[in-house]
């Protein structure tokens, strides 16, 4: 698939190929099985100097957690529902230093036999000291085991000076996403889309993922995110939504087999029915989540996420961060 075939099949006319091609290939490359992990989410700080335009942090309570009350939460979570998965991501807060990170990643790792899935590029970079390798190599040695692969928005500079001025640019964030893979630190590969950008600038974004993956094998999914204003509104429509899972899936299957639904920005029905739409793998659990002003649901037990993708007609298995078998 080349970008000129990919245009074409976003194409209206050619809709309904697009769709039949996106199912065609989830069955043949991931089969009926759909996928979700049972994790908990924790904001560790709220105050973020960066004031992306589409996040809710910059209207939220300003807060940041002791690392004791992340400790406590997962203890919590670990009881509760059994989460495998811890995912830590924060506001870019100038009060906290290095040593807040590392002592938060060093004291889970201690204490929890646990995946810490942990700090978006934009995060690393600011913690790191002028040398992000380092800084990934001091926080794998913390305990640090994934990263999540958000901040990428859209790898384009003119859009994200439009949405994100002050985070890492696209090279930035290519370099630093590199970095981690080939230290040993897989990852997440995300799209935010419906905000300024172009089709030109997704399928451009999705070919710059298709060349990393190529070079590192480091991403273990991709997420499509569509753009939720800060009143809560999702601004695609869910037509949209399922043309940009179903490309994802053609455009990126082949390399990177999990498609997932982000059920936090689609809704949890929306994101039942993309199961039709190319994707296999439904998120996690959550527990808790406030990058997203939401009016849908603030978190889904693992009981649910079983039911509901059975209910949809195909097979739940959960899953731990690197698709591994629970
Ligand atoms: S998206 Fe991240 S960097 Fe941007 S304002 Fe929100 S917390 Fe800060």
């Amino acid at each position: 698939m080349n970008r000129e075939e990919a245009f074409n099949l976003i194409d209206k006319k050619n809709r309904t190929q697009l769709f039949t091609r996106a199912d065609e290939k989830r069955k043949k490359q991931v089969g009926d099985t759909v996928t979700y992990v049972v994790n908990r989410n924790i904001n560790f700080t709220t105050k973020c100097n960066i004031n992306c335009s589409f996040c809710f942090f910059s209207e939220d309570n300003k807060k940041t957690l002791e690392v004791e009350t992340v400790l406590g939460k997962i203890e919590e979570s670990k009881k509760k529902y059994g989460i495998t998965e811890v995912c830590l991501q924060g506001g870019i807060n100038p009060e906290l230093d290095r040593e807040y990170y590392f002592e938060l990643i060093e004291r889970i790792n201690e204490d929890f036999d646990i995946h810490i899935h942990a700090f978006s590029p934009q995060e690393i970079f600011h913690i790191s000291d002028g040398s992000v390798e380092k800084t990934i190599q001091q926080l794998k040695k913390k305990g640090l085991d994934s990263v999540p692969g958000t901040a990428a928005e859209i790898l384009n500079d003119e859009v994200r000076s439009q949405i994100c001025s002050k985070k890492l640019s696209t090279k930035q964030w290519v370099d630093l996403i590199k970095k981690a893979h080939n230290n040993g630190l897989r990852s997440t590969a995300t799209i935010m889309y419906g905000h300024v950008e172009s089709w030109e600038d997704r399928i451009d974004h999705l070919f710059k993922i298709k060349k990393i993956q190529n070079q590192t094998n480091g991403f273990t999914e991709f997420i499509p995110l569509p753009f939720v204003n800060k009143k809560g509104k999702k601004t695609t429509s869910f037509l949209e939504d399922l043309k940009m899972l179903s490309i994802s899936r053609i455009i990126l299957g082949d390399f990177i087999k999990n498609i997932q639904a982000s059920w936090v920005k689609l809704g949890v029905k929306n994101a039942l029915e993309s199961f039709y739409f190319g994707v296999n793998d439904f998120g996690g659990t959550l527990i808790e989540e406030n990058i997203t002003k939401k009016e849908d649901r603030e978190k889904l037990l693992p009981e649910e996420m079983s039911r509901f993708i059975r209910k949809s007609g195909r097979i739940p298995k959960q899953r731990n961060t690197l698709y591994e078998e629970v």
